[in-house]
């Protein structure tokens, strides 16, 4: 990131889900997409897709990076591996400690199984706002509303959508907006053309009018602005709709829901945009705690003034460059070349190169700033866990309690 990249266009997000439901075929299409926003992939014909992902599964750098920064809308998405297996319950709770928001994926067949739920449950634990993604929509026996109603029966979560599908498994054909009321076919390209109101078929009208009025009303529950126009009968822009969405999301009051095949290339872009728009920046959640020497609670605020707090979430060994810390900075900056303070360790420690890993490129950078996502080579001390700050003004960030470090080879 240069300093362009300003904190509200961060978005430090993970993707979890049940194993199966397809989140590395969505984490691979999203970098795919972001990449090609930035003509890092390099072709344009239908066949793009998959030739780019042969090449990066070869290469084996995708989805193996704890963090992966893309950009997308002009806003910075840092994608942070979140293991889909219930066994590594404690390296969820540690992803899930850093990110601000998440993708719940879900297989429109599959629907919720107890794995999803324990994820579900972490989420819940550290408040991290979700967006829903019904995935698979393309198979035979895909049900969008029997997930949707799995999700509110069994996670007990308010979960609302702003899309509807357009048939189901071989008959998917794409959405109809709830927010902007229009229908969207996708192509295999997921370009969704868009339609008006008017062009939303006629067998779909009342299912269309029914879910409209369920978002209507499940948001102005939230709002009490829209809540007035809403029992006024007024009419409700949807860029109004848009922020009190963003707003209830935020505070996890409802959890907005899409759907598509990530395998068909449809719907993908739009769960893109819905990061953009729903999920938090580094400045929408809370401050984040920790304790001074003296016992003391104290927070630190998202700004590049305020003193430099990072926590090491990740440390991996990695065959070209060593050992790989991986950091969230929250507060201040984090300086290549500079001397920091380990103050779990009670450790000064001298900070190596940073890396910032892309899908198909390292980048050296000189600094990270709060709010970012980054990769420091060689810290010798730290593990996970471990908070970073400056040794004037030494914290300890709340930290998840990390049982073991984890050394593995990327
Ligand atoms: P993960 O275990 O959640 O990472 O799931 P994967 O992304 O590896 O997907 C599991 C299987 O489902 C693979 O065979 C994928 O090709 C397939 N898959 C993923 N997304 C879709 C989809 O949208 N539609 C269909 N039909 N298959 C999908």
């Amino acid at each position: 990131m240069t300093k362009n990249t300003s904190l509200e266009h961060i978005r430090n997000i993970g993707i979890m889900a049940h194993i199966d439901a397809g989140k590395t075929t969505t984490s691979e299409r999203i970098l795919f997409y972001t990449g090609k926003s930035h003509k890092i992939g390099e072709v344009h014909d239908g066949n793009a897709t998959m030739d780019w992902m042969e090449q990066e599964q070869e290469r084996g750098i995708t989805i193996t990076s704890a963090a992966t920064t893309t950009i997308w809308r002009n806003h910075m998405i840092n994608l942070i591996d979140t293991p889909g297996h219930v066994d590594f319950t404690v390296e969820v709770e540690r992803s899930l400690r850093i990110l601000d928001g998440t993708i719940a994926l879900f297989c429109a067949v599959g629907g919720v199984e107890p794995q999803s739920e324990n994820v579900w449950r972490q989420a819940e634990k550290y408040n991290v706002p979700s967006i829903v993604f019904i995935n698979k929509m393309d198979r035979a026996g895909a049900d969008f509303f029997k997930v949707l109603d799995a999700i509110k029966d069994d996670l007990k979560a308010e979960a609302v959508p702003l899309v509807i599908p357009i048939g189901a498994g071989d008959q998917f054909e794409g959405i109809i907006d709830l927010v902007e009321d229009c229908a969207v076919y996708y192509d295999e390209k997921d370009s969704g053309a868009s339609y008006h109101e008017e062009a939303i078929p006629e067998e779909w009208q009342d299912t269309y009018k029914e879910w409209k009025q369920y978002l209507l009303e499940r948001v102005s529950e939230t709002n009490e602005e829209l809540l007035e126009k809403f029992c006024a009968d007024e009419k409700i822009e949807a860029n109004e709709l848009r922020t009190a969405i963003r707003e209830a999301t935020h505070l996890r009051h409802i959890f907005p829901v899409l759907c598509g095949s990530a395998f068909k290339n449809k719907g993908v872009q739009r769960l893109l945009d819905s990061v953009v728009y729903y999920l938090p920046s580094p400045i929408d959640i809370p401050p984040v705690k920790g304790i001074l020497p003296d016992g003391e609670e104290a927070e630190r605020t998202p700004k590049d003034s305020d003193k430099m707090s990072a926590l090491a979430f990740k440390v991996v060994a990695d065959k070209h460059m060593g050992k790989l810390t991986y950091v969230r900075v929250y507060s201040g900056t984090l300086e290549s070349g500079s001397y920091i303070y380990n103050s779990t360790k009670d450790k000064k420690q001298r900070v190596g190169r940073i890396v910032r890993m892309h899908a198909n490129r390292q980048e050296i950078v000189e600094q990270l700033y709060c709010g970012d996502i980054g990769a420091v080579i060689g810290l010798s001390d730290t593990v996970t866990g471990d908070t970073l700050c400056s040794e004037e003004h030494p914290i300890v960030l709340e930290a998840i309690d990390f049982p073991e470090p984890v050394l593995s080879m990327a």
